[in-house]
């Protein structure tokens, strides 16, 4: 049998595993703690667990097995890793630095297949899902960086963001969402874990029924049907109507706020028009929505697509504030090393 990641197993899982394999159950408390606490690398550096647990996970799982092919550091200290999979994939991981604490982006998917047309990971379609496993270790090789610095500084908040449509591979990422939240673990608050999703609506109900206390966030991009399907192919399947219901029943169950993400885009969704339509959608659960405006990052292979005028993007935030849209602007970050999603894999791989 193949080998597998440990950091794919929740706790429960380990512990089940351990537990399946003639150990005691306090073994998995240890090894847990060797993992995510130590962040040990080699099974052997487990001092207090017995040889023979020792063996049987060395025999049966891997700790290493994302290589780190590129770390490029941006002036205002956003790092960007990009990262080769076992099997030559390369996946981006970014850690940017906010006055709240330090926030690492994670890849979900290798490629994604939602094609949205202003995006750089949707132009190499998904070759596969990543495990569980590859997204958790995304976080400790971060992790390891910071450690390696030896200043004490931890990882304190995750946005699903990278590349992938995270609820297209909803299991691993819930595993991973449950993983990194362990509380004997990284120990990562839920309220500290944003995810994003273009909208597979049916996937935002089992999300609310999970009762993960983790925050979602929507990229909406467009207040009509009309214009998301063009700037969103997925808009075809989940349609604007059926999204909203899919999240007013995330609303009832939850009671939480939601993000919604607007790219703008100079001339196809800046106008005051789009802006009251915007208003108006989310008019019936203002106190629960909070629009993010983000300033279109431009990718070479998209060129039909410019980034709004500052003006445009200060007008569209003024319009929604008048509404009584809770609202801001999203400057980016590590402007000057290929921030955005997708853009540091795609210039690689081309
Ligand atoms: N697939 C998910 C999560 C990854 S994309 C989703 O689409 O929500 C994360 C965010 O980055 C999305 O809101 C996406 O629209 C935005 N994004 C993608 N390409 C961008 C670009 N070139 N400039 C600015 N934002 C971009
Ligand atoms: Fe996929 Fe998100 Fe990019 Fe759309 S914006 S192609 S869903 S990663």
């Amino acid at each position: 049998m193949d080998k597998q990641s440990i950091y794919d197993l929740t706790f429960d899982q380990l512990t089940d595993w351990i537990v399946d394999h003639g150990q005691q159950r306090f073994r998995a408390q240890q090894v847990w703690d060797w993992i995510y606490k130590k962040r040990v690398t080699q099974f052997l550096q487990m001092k207090n667990v017995n040889k023979e647990c020792i063996h049987l996970l060395e025999k049966n799982f891997y700790i290493h097995s994302l290589e780190e092919e590129i770390k490029q550091e941006s002036r205002d200290g956003t790092i960007k890793f990009l990262f080769k999979l076992a099997d030559g994939n390369l996946i981006e991981t970014v850690l940017m630095r906010f006055n709240y604490g330090l926030s690492v982006c994670v890849t979900t998917q290798v490629g994604c297949n939602i094609g949205c047309t202003f995006c750089a990971s949707g132009l190499l379609t998904k070759s596969r899902d990543l495990s569980a496993g590859e997204i958790v270790e995304q976080i400790m090789k971060v992790q390891a960086h910071l450690d390696e610095q030896g200043k004490g500084e931890r990882v304190s908040h995750i946005v699903v963001m990278g590349i992938g449509e995270p609820f297209d591979n909803f299991n691993n990422v819930m595993d991973f969402l449950y993983i990194v939240n362990d509380d004997q673990g990284l120990n990562i608050g839920a309220r500290h874990i944003t995810v994003s999703t273009s909208g597979l609506a049916h996937k935002i109900y089992d999300f609310a029924d999970t009762g993960i206390q983790a925050n979602l966030a929507i990229s909406i991009h467009a207040p009509n049907n009309e214009l998301r399907t063009k700037i969103m192919k997925i808009n075809r399947a989940f349609p604007i109507e059926k999204l909203m219901e899919a999240i007013h029943y995330y609303l009832e169950q939850t009671n939480r706020r939601i993000t919604y993400e607007y790219i703008m885009l100079k001339d196809v969704n800046d106008h005051q028009k789009e802006a009251l339509q915007l208003a108006e959608l989310l008019s019936d659960h203002r106190h629960l929505a909070y629009v993010n405006l983000i300033p279109y990052n431009a990718v070479d292979e998209h060129d039909h697509y410019k980034r709004s005028e500052t003006k445009s993007i200060q007008a569209f935030h003024e319009t929604l504030k008048q509404q009584g849209i809770n609202n801001g602007v999203r400057w980016e970050q590590g402007a000057d090393i290929d921030a955005a999603c997708g853009q540091l894999r795609s210039k690689q791989i081309s």
